[in-house]
């Protein structure tokens, strides 16, 4: 029997729990950047799998990759090596300019990966005093979902009633160079920022605040850490949203587009003096690393080093900015451009957030509001201005 739209709605909000509030619409096929409903409707996709869909539904070129990995080895555990691992692992070092990476499934374990390595290197590297290593984080931070993670969140909704909490982190005021300066001390093993916030919606830091960061590291002794799992792999006009200050990280964070949308890989890169910390046993993943993920993960980064997505996602996203601009004053507050990524706050009497992308679904508009009145555009970098024209529009005509 085929299902409509409510009777989807119905079995998954029977069958699965409710983590989720999503907008009521039935997915059923991706091409590039579009998305076809259970009903036929297609619409355009500017949430992109939060930005795990970079290259697009179904890119051929991932595909095709995918496709002929699955026929031939899928997963091996890293009890045994697999030929796709150490191709992948070269070509992100290149990628990154790193000296090694360590390969994990999602985000979160990536981040997971970066505090556990962090805190390692404190032990054995800087001297810090076993137990009493110290991170310090940014308010309205987003890094994923486990206990250790949630912890150190201020967002009370992914934090309540999930202690008792992992302590060893300090948080200070994003964009804020002074309140780091004095947040760090001899304890100080890592500074975990995101490059530009993206749940805490599309959050651009006062220029200079990237480089200012890694000196505040570098006089401190401590890692910078960016987690660039969604700021990441061109959606910013750079391969590395650090790129717009020519800062160069500790410890890159990478997930979501690594993957290319269609498989969870993720990934954390540094040198040999950070990674080197990891001996056999002290970490690791029964999928990390698998040759499926590797395959799929070399072709993102093979396409990533043709630059095009970058420079795609850098001019389209001078289209979308210049197409959104006039909207400020005139229904919105304020919007946030960097690439092809748009954070916008609607303003007071307006719809809210989650009113306005039922709005824009109404228009053949995928979106996803972030908190309260902010919604955040982040289509594939393979739309066409055409496209962005269309999207512009839809913003334009639901914000009234
Ligand atoms: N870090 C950042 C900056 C993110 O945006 C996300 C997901 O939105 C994560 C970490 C967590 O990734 P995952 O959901 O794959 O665990």
């Amino acid at each position: 029997t085929v299902l409509d739209t409510g009777a989807h709605i119905a079995l998954t909000e029977r069958y699965a729990a409710h983590n989720y509030h999503p907008l009521p619409v039935v997915l059923e096929h991706g091409e590039g950047a579009w998305v076809t409903d259970v009903e036929g409707r297609r619409y355009l996709d500017c949430l992109a799998g939060y930005s795990a869909l970079n290259f697009g539904h179904g890119h051929p070129r991932l595909l095709a990759r995918a496709h002929a990995q699955l026929d031939r080895l899928t997963l091996t555990s890293r009890a045994f090596l697999n030929d796709q691992l150490g191709p992948f692992a070269e070509s992100l070092c290149r990628l990154t300019g790193k000296e090694m990476v360590l390969p994990m499934n999602t985000g979160a374990e990536a981040v997971e990966t970066a505090i556990k390595v962090a805190r390692k290197w404190g032990y054995r590297v800087k001297g810090v005093p076993e137990g009493e290593a110290s991170i310090v984080v940014m308010e309205g931070n987003f890094h994923g979902r486990t206990t250790t993670i949630v912890s150190f969140s201020d967002d009370k909704v992914a934090r309540d009633e999930y202690g008792p909490y992992t302590p060893g982190f300090r948080t200070v005021t994003y964009g804020d160079a002074d309140a780091l300066r004095r947040a760090v001390d001899d304890t100080t093993v890592a500074v975990l920022l995101e490059p530009v916030q993206g749940e805490g919606g599309v959050v651009i830091p006062p220029e200079g605040y990237l480089r200012e960061v890694r000196a505040i590291c570098d006089e401190a002794g401590a890692l910078m850490v960016a987690d660039e799992i969604q700021s990441g792999l061109a959606r910013t006009g750079r391969t590395f949203a650090c790129d717009h200050e020519d800062v160069v990280p500790d410890v890159y964070v990478l997930g979501k587009a690594l993957g290319g949308g269609l498989y969870p890989v993720s990934a954390i890169a540094a040198d040999q003096a950070v990674l080197g910390v990891i001996s056999p046993g002290s970490h690791g993943s029964t999928f990390g690393g698998n040759p499926l993920a590797a395959a799929i993960g070399h072709e993102v980064v093979a396409m990533l080093e043709e630059g095009t997505f970058q420079a795609d996602a850098a001019r389209l996203g001078r289209v979308l900015e210049e197409g959104l601009r006039p909207l400020v004053g005139a229904g919105l507050d304020a919007i946030r451009v960097r690439g092809l990524w748009a954070g916008l706050d609607v303003s007071p009497g307006g719809p809210t957030g989650r009113e306005l992308c039922e709005r824009l679904l109404a228009r053949g508009v995928l979106a996803k509001d972030t908190h309260g009145s902010t919604i955040r555009l982040a289509p594939p970098l393979v739309v066409t201005d055409d496209e962005v024209g269309r999207l512009v529009d839809a913003v334009a005509a639901s914000i009234g």
